[in-house]
Parts: C-alpha cells; structure tokens; sequence
C-alpha cells in the first residue's frame, strides 16, 4: 500500500492541515513557515519514514 503525505511548497514540511476555505475550495495551512495556499505537494513515503512512523519517531495523525 502506497501511502502519500502533504508537503509545503515553500519549505517542504510534512506539517500541513487544511484551512477551511469559503467558495474557493480547500486551502492549506503550513504549520512550519504559514505558508497559506491551495498548492501543496503530495508525494510518496519513502520506506525509511514509514519505518520511522511505525517506531514512533515522526507524528502521524491518523492511527
Ligand atoms: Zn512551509
């Protein structure tokens, strides 16, 4: 299973939740840099941070 995770743009942190938009859609919120946008990158976890989800070492917010 291929899991996927939310990355900002601007800095390339993971720290990503969405900001409720009005008409406009979602927009993103940038814990990290507030970066404030609809444009995040989405990409592939690598092996190396599931296995670091799994050992507790990275936060995960859905369990
Ligand atoms: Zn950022």
């Amino acid at each position: 299973m291929v899991k996927t995770i939310l990355t900002c743009p601007q800095c390339g942190s993971a720290d990503i939740f969405y900001e409720n938009a009005m008409i406009t859609g979602i927009i993103y919120h940038c814990k990290k840099c507030d970066y404030i946008g609809p444009v995040v990158l989405e990409r592939d976890l690598i092996d190396e941070e599931i296995e670091a989800m799994k050992q507790g070492r990275v936060k995960e917010k859905k369990r």
